[in-house]
């Protein structure tokens, strides 16, 4: 969906409404009420990144929920949204187990190289080291990612779940012996371990069950938690897309940051702020600071 950004502002009011009854009776985008709204009404609507830093800055128990999105600006291809991987390639014929298991040599050749390449360049963003500084800031605790790229990590959060596994690490099919994916030989493909099995990534795919530990243990943080922040995450892969529900059924806040609406935004979402984690985490981070500098 294009977002179309049309600054009413300065406009008459009866002309913004004859102009946004067209734009919209021509169905172009329901976003251009959204900013409407927002432009109109300056004084009287509260800017979102202001109020999600009133609720951040004085909560205890802040959990994040990321996905694929919040690593985009760190050279990461999405699979769903604008620019994603499953616009070019079927995720049943390259990332579901039994296609691994079928040919691991076509699913090393068109997933798992490209992954390695493109994560071994990759060095986390705002959007990470935002919620570095959030845990830092004694508010945020646990880091749920749905990613594989140990982004978090490096950014300097110390809890973190990794739901789908990591792709630091591979593992043998036959002997489970895991070896860190930097020291694996890729001469051979697919590469093998020194048992001569075959090496696959340690992470989820799908068709396989999540870490019981790692879903155990995000299920207790999505139900003790006072805020929920969901970033970058389409919200279409069970049981991670849960974890908000849960969080919301057990009275949390839910603060959502993604460019494009997902399905909870409409259904669950308290607070939706559009736009990329790497623009929306410093602005953020920022006006919490501000709150915690000013008793
Ligand atoms: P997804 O690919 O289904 O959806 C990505 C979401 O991110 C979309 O909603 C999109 O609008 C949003 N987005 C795009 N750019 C963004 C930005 N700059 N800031 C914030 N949000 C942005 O991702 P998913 O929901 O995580 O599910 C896909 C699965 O694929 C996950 O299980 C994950 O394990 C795996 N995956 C991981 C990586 C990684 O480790 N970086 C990359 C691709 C896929
Ligand atoms: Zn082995």
């Amino acid at each position: 969906m294009a977002y179309k950004s049309i600054n009413f502002r300065n406009l008459p009011f009866g002309f913004c409404h004859f102009l946004l009854t067209i734009l919209n009776s021509r169905r172009i985008e329901k976003c251009v009420t959204i900013t409407y709204f927002f432009n109109k009404a300056p004084h009287t609507m509260p800017d979102p990144i202001e109020r999600a830093a009133d609720i951040i800055a004085s909560a205890k128990r802040a959990v994040a929920l990321t996905g694929a999105g919040i690593s985009v600006a760190s050279g990461i291809p999405p699979f769903r949204g604008k620019g994603g991987l499953w616009e070019k390639i079927d995720p049943m014929k390259v990332a579901h187990i039994d296609a691994f298991l079928d040919d691991p040599e076509t699913v090393w050749n068109v997933l798992i190289k490209e992954m390695k390449t493109v994560l071994d360049k990759a060095r986390p963003n705002p959007g990470h080291t935002g919620l570095a500084d959030l845990e830092r800031l004694g508010i945020l605790g646990t880091v749920i990612t749905q990613n594989v790229d140990g982004l978090h990590q490096k950014a300097g959060n110390s809890d973190v779940i990794e739901f789908h596994g990591s792709f630091a690490w591979q593992r043998c099919l036959d002997c489970n012996r895991r070896i860190e994916t930097s020291r694996v030989d890729l001469a051979q493909i697919p590469p093998h371990c020194r048992c001569g099995g075959i090496l696959r990534p340690d992470c989820v795919f799908f068709g396989e069950m999540i870490p019981p530990e790692a879903l155990d243990r995000s299920q207790h943080m999505s139900a003790t938690c006072e805020v929920m922040m969901v970033i970058g995450t389409s919200a279409m892969v069970q049981p991670a897309a849960g974890m908000p529900f849960i969080a919301k059924d057990n009275g949390a806040f839910i603060i959502e940051i993604n460019p494009e609406p997902t399905p909870l935004t409409s259904r669950i979402s308290n607070l939706p702020l559009l736009g990329g984690a790497e623009s929306i985490m410093p602005r953020l981070l920022q006006a919490v600071r501000q709150r915690l500098a000013s008793p």
